[in-house]
């Protein structure tokens, strides 16, 4: 490199970089004047003037003072303070709007600037450097970030929900103020996780949220809905749901989610549970008494030669026996507290057992066609009445939910250590978004058509809840307008 031949710099350079820097100004410390001295292109773009109309002026002569500045974005109280703490002052965000010539109106912008002190003799402040950034954009990311996160607590708000934030590092709770009205507290009390988990059932605590919380770790969801005592002594319920976030190696870094109170809910049920018991609790005594007539007659009349009459006593015995079960059925269901159904196991042959089901539905719909084709010996140890009941609700669906002369198809097949037990039919069918939903208490599909077609919608919770006992599975594949195949299985016997 030839260093004789170096550019010689004009006299002036410092200046020519200045002017070329981006939105900068430097101005006099000469209080309260704070002359202009030097103003950079940009500065001058951005504030619509022309060099020789600032340089030399006051600053606050050609940018007077504005209201809308606090005293920590006033120009003036910035520029005293940096001359008389020699230290400089950043302003992080203030607006100030521009001309937009091309579209002939003010355009609204969002600065940073930083006001450096320069000192000159003494160690005095001489001049003030005045840079600023533009910072529209990131502003109004922010805006349009808290503006989005408010909607959506609105929206939760609106929906009753709480919304809750838990950092499970440092164990930061963050919640709205509805989660405070939930657990029986007026909206701006101040609540900690532990105060909650105070307030959550001893039993639901151990039984409920612990399996959850352990559940959600593989699964990464949870759900549950538990018992919590106010702090007026009152019982009500919520119910949660959410997400566990992970970090690289699999650990629970963090869990969000909303809480809802589903006090009145639970209390509906409850209410519909008693209501259950008691009628059917009523209903008892009038058919026994019933039963014992029919009876009766029929032993009286059991050497009639009207086979009439004792074939039609003999029916009206099977209907008496049939709505016993369904009464003893709802009694059992309006106790039906998880846990609380018991099984009383043998080991039967299940064939057989299909066989009984369907000679009986056969006796009470005899136009329907339902096929069956026994294969011997498959035996299971299990609750054989609660099994039947079982089969003969997928039967009775099965006839219920299709018309006269459908083909309905019974089957019974070994798949490993299971039997697989199914009922198909060429029915309605049930529309996929309501076939999870089937096995719930009480949900019945709706439908123009469900609407002349009775039923409590229990049948195949108790199905479910039976089956889940015996370690079984329970399931339904199905499409609108063609038909369902119902399966259930169990374990065989070992
Ligand atoms: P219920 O029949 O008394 O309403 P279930 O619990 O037995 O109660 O059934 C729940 C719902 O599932 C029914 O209301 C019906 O909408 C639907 N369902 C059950 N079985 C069938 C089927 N074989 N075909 C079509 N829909 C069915």
């Amino acid at each position: 490199m030839n260093i004789g031949s170096l550019p010689v710099l004009p006299e002036n350079i410092f200046q020519l970089v200045f002017e070329k820097s981006p939105g900068s100004l430097l101005v006099k410390a000469d209080s309260p004047h704070f002359t202009i001295v030097a103003a950079s292109d940009s500065y001058l773009e951005i504030t619509g003037s022309a060099r020789k109309d600032i340089l030399d002026k006051g600053f606050f002569e050609v940018f007077p003072d504005d209201e809308k500045f606090d005293e920590h974005t006033n120009a003036r109280h910035v520029f005293t303070k940096v001359v008389e703490t020699g230290k400089a002052i950043e302003v992080p965000t203030y607006r100030f709007d521009v001309y937009n010539k091309a579209k002939k109106q003010n355009e609204i912008r969002y600065w940073s600037c930083c006001n450096t002190p320069i000192l000159g003799a003494a160690h005095k402040v001489a001049y003030i450097l005045n840079t600023v950034i533009d910072i529209t954009d990131e502003v109004k990311a922010r805006e349009a970030a808290i503006e989005s996160e408010s909607r959506l607590r609105l929206a939760a708000e609106a929906a009753e929900f709480a919304t809750w934030d838990l950092n499970l590092l440092n164990q930061t709770f963050i919640y709205s103020p509805r989660l405070s009205e939930i657990f029986g507290h007026p909206s701006e009390t101040v609540i900690t996780l532990e105060d909650i988990r105070k307030q959550v059932n001893p039993d639901d605590m151990q039984n409920i949220v612990v399996k959850a919380y352990e559940h959600a770790l593989k699964s990464g969801n949870y759900l549950y809905e538990v018992r919590i005592t106010w702090p007026d002594g009152s019982l009500h319920w919520i119910k949660t749901q959410g997400l566990v976030i992970m970090d690289k190696e699999g650990q629970p870094v963090r869990m969000l989610g909303t809480i809802l109170d589903t006090t009145e809910t639970k209390r509906d049920e409850i209410r519909k549970n008693d209501f259950i018991a008691m009628a059917s609790h009523e209903l008892k005594t009038p058919l026994t008494s019933l039963k014992a007539y029919v009876q009766l007659l029929a032993k009286k009349l059991a050497s009639s030669d009207d086979s009439f009459i004792t074939g039609t006593l003999s029916k009206a015995g099977i209907q008496i026996n049939k709505m016993t079960d369904l009464i003893y059925g709802f009694l059992d269901l309006s106790k039906l507290e998880p846990g609380t159904l018991q099984l009383d196991k043998t080991d039967f042959e299940i064939n057989s057992l299909v066989s009984d089901c369907l000679a009986e539905m056969k006796l009470t719909h005899p136009g329907h066609v339902i096929s069956f084709e026994p294969q011997k010996d498959i035996v299971v140890s299990a609750d054989r009445e609660k099994v039947g009941q079982v089969i003969t609700n997928l039967l009775s669906n099965a006839i219920k939910y299709s018309d006269k002369g459908r083909a309905i198809i019974i089957s019974c097949k070994k798949t490993g250590n299971n039997v697989m037990v199914s009922v198909t039919d060429n029915g309605i069918g049930i529309k996929l978004k309501d076939q999870e939903k089937l096995f719930q208490r009480f949900y019945r599909v709706e439908s123009e058509r469900m609407k002349n077609i009775s039923g409590f919608g229990i049948g195949l919770y108790l199905a479910n809840e039976i089956i889940q006992l015996h370690k079984g599975k329970i399931g339904v594949e199905s499409e609108e307008g063609k038909g369902s195949t119902f399966y259930f299985s169990l374990p065989l016997q070992n």
